[in-house]
């Protein structure tokens, strides 16, 4: 592709103002992205890419929706801005639509970040058994792989060490413990409730003694941390193990939710039914910053007291702003009429088995899993011992595929190198021939590899 000089001049100015997310500073490898519509993207050369990663940030029905723009820019023109310590209408519809979304009646606290909902959450939980009398619960219990927010209290609930060393002390009381992981584990059991993975959660709560515990938090599938699909009933299961010591139970469904597991939310796989629902990227589809911390109706009411040190004393100034709320209404009203929650499960079952079909001979392919469009491809050295294959490996099997128009993720935790999941998750309105495309492209980029 042709480079031109406005091109490169902007390539130049990026590298004198932007500090880039994640890397460091590399202009061979920084995409300017121009302008994007459906599944695909553009960039400051014209090169076409199709946007595998699209999940990661949750475009959930793609790019260039004008329905999106316009229900932002109405709202805009309308009222632009009112805290939520009033109200305004497109926050109480969008309170309302989330409720039918949720099955259940809970009761909606918005921000505009993940990292700011789970915060919002970890200090609900704390607040609760407070408000209950029970004043020793302050503990925190979350996984080792898991990614929940950048902030102090969501990195410090973050189990990638990776992430984290460098800006130690994070905020105090978070414990991990170790996810159920399928491939390597071999993790299985009659009843959930007898999964390793659920009796360390239980575990842990005796030896701390359950009346510290306040809450365990866990996305329904670890997606950044490379692409733990747990096995069937374990939500259930340590949904039984919190009621047992009286600690609650919070869903991270930041990347899950909306329609990414092929469900509304992905604890619905398993029907639970969690204490507080966090959720953010999709609620939009990334057009506009908006999350949401949803708490069940008792908790809420815990907080009704007489005094005024009965109220949560948390306060987002953007969060629920107008235009964003109006363009989730918009978003979720698509996402229903074209059936994405059912679209993506069928889309990605047939995406993972022509995956799985095409590359269970390939000698670095461990693990192909997923849940709707949500799919990870676990490399190895030998699939006998499943080392994780070099990280070089994995990015070369990336940069082939990028130069030949297709841009997927890579996600794990670089703890013992097990920085080797290629990740999979388009907009959950791909179309068959964009399929077919990935596969081809995909699939030509490990052979490559060889
Ligand atoms: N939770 C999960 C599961 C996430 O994947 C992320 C972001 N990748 C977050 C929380 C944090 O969201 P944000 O970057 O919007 O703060």
């Amino acid at each position: 592709m042709v480079q031109t000089d406005q091109s490169q001049h902007l390539l130049e100015k990026d590298g004198r103002y932007i500090w880039h997310a994640m890397k460091p500073y590399n202009p061979k490898s920084t995409l300017i992205v121009e302008e994007a519509k459906g599944c695909w993207v553009t960039d400051h050369t014209g090169k076409k890419y199709l946007d595998a990663m699209a999940g990661l940030w949750c475009v959930n029905v793609g790019y260039g929706r004008e329905e999106l723009a316009e229900a932002a820019y109405e709202q805009l023109k309308k009222l632009a801005y009112f805290p939520l310590t009033q109200s305004h209408a497109p926050a109480v519809e969008l309170g309302e639509k989330l409720n039918e979304l949720l099955g259940d009646e809970y009761v909606i606290f918005f921000s505009n970040s993940g990292s700011e909902a789970n915060e919002t959450a970890f200090k609900m939980a704390r607040q609760y058994h407070q408000q209950k009398g029970e004043h020793s619960r302050y503990k925190i219990i979350s996984r080792y792989r898991a990614y929940h927010g950048n902030s102090m209290g969501a990195l410090a609930a973050t189990g990638q060490a990776q992430r984290k060393y460098k800006y130690e002390p994070l905020a105090p009381g978070f414990i991990h413990v170790a996810p159920p992981d399928c491939y390597r584990d071999n993790e299985t059991a009659e009843n959930p409730r007898n999964l390793k993975s659920v009796q360390a959660i239980d575990q842990v709560m005796t030896w701390e003694l359950s009346e510290t515990i306040a809450a365990v938090i866990m996305e329904p599938m670890i997606t950044g941390g490379g692409v733990l699909i747990p096995p069937d009933g374990y939500m259930k299961a340590v949904k039984e193990v919190c009621e047992k010591h009286g600690a609650l139970l919070i869903v991270d469904e930041v990347i899950c939710g909306f329609g990414r597991t092929g469900k509304p939310f992905g604890f619905m796989h398993d029907g639970v039914k969690p204490d507080i629902i966090t959720m953010a990227k999709g609620i939009t589809s990334a057009y506009l910053p908006l999350s949401a911390t949803a708490v069940r109706k008792e908790i809420y009411e815990a907080f009704k007291g007489e005094e005024e040190y009965d109220y949560f004393r948390h306060i987002n100034t953007f969060g629920g702003n107008p235009a964003a709320c109006a363009l989730a209404l918009k978003n979720l009203e698509i996402m229903e009429k074209e059936r994405l929650f059912d679209r993506s499960r069928e889309v990605g079952e047939q995406l993972l088995n022509e995956l799985k079909h095409k590359l269970q001979n390939h000698p670095y392919v461990g693990d192909v899993r997923g849940r709707g469009l949500l799919i990870g491809i676990e490399l190895v050295k030998d699939k006998a011992t499943k080392e994780p294959l070099d990280v070089s490996l994995v990015n070369q099997a990336i940069n082939i595929c990028k130069n030949n128009g297709l841009l997927i993720g890579k996600n794990g935790v670089t703890v013992a190198g097990f920085n080797n999941v290629l990740t999979l998750s388009p907009p959950l309105t791909i179309e068959s021939e964009d399929a077919a495309f990935l596969v081809q492209t995909l699939t030509g980029a490990l052979e490559e590899i060889k």
